[in-house]
């Protein structure tokens, strides 16, 4: 789960980005709008924090450039006191909900499940299932039968990808933008190594699931019952 902080008070935005990390968030934080608006084009976010007062192009800007763009990625304003009417408009522009700050990490957090559970992206409180295998994103515990793993923050979000995309063939690039992000270093190298150490556990849990990469097309996930 990406999220795109657009704050210029950076000490919250970094706090927020702190807490956010704590419960396995995986967070970008840009600090003017002109910054955020490039960075929330790329379409690789699961959910937008926005604030409205922001240098360079105020957040109800960003919204409407990125509604305009098609970029349908739940946005969360987060607004000051007095900026009622900013936060009407908002929600008009498009924007999925409001919050006054300042605000506690659990109440973000819980607006941001509400508004991605609405767009169908988010399954905290599910297990993802792929043939025999079982994941939390959350706890990050892979399970098949009575065994478990727990894997990585890294491992644990590459998983949820593939199994969001079953059936579907993944690039190296296409992962590397959506899980180590846009303006990451990272290579095919990168992924070729996590891949292996997914392999690893599935094995290790005697699971039929494979990550299949046939001549180099793309990732994806296959199941065949364990041999
Ligand atoms: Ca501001």
């Amino acid at each position: 789960m990406k999220v795109l902080i657009v704050e210029d008070e950076k000490r919250l935005a970094e706090a927020v980005a702190q807490n956010l990390r704590r419960q396995n968030f995986d967070t970008d934080v840009s600090f003017d709008g002109e910054e955020g608006l490039y960075n929330a084009l790329t379409g690789v976010y699961d959910v937008i924090l926005l604030d409205i007062m922001l240098p360079k192009k105020d957040g109800l800007s960003v919204l409407s450039e990125l509604r305009a763009d098609g970029v349908a990625t739940p946005v969360i304003l987060l607004t000051a006191l007095g900026e009622v009417e900013d936060r009407v408009r908002g929600l008009d522009k498009g924007a999925d909900d409001y919050l006054p700050k300042p605000f506690k990490t659990e109440e973000l957090v819980a607006r941001i499940k509400a508004v991605t559970r609405r767009r169908g992206a988010f399954h905290t409180d599910d297990l993802l299932a792929f043939g025999d295998i079982g994941l939390n994103p959350l706890s990050l515990v892979l399970t098949r039968g009575d065994k478990s793993f727990t894997l990585t923050q890294k491992e644990s979000h590459l998983l949820e990808y593939l199994i969001e995309n079953e059936g579907i063939r993944l690039s190296a690039d296409t992962i590397i933008e959506k899980i180590w992000g846009y303006d990451s270093d990272a290579e095919d190298g990168n992924v070729q190594a996590y891949m292996s150490f997914l392999r690893k556990k599935l094995a290790a849990l005697g699971s039929g699931v494979r990550i299949g990469n046939v001549r180099g097309s793309g990732y994806m996930l296959e199941y065949g019952a364990p041999e």
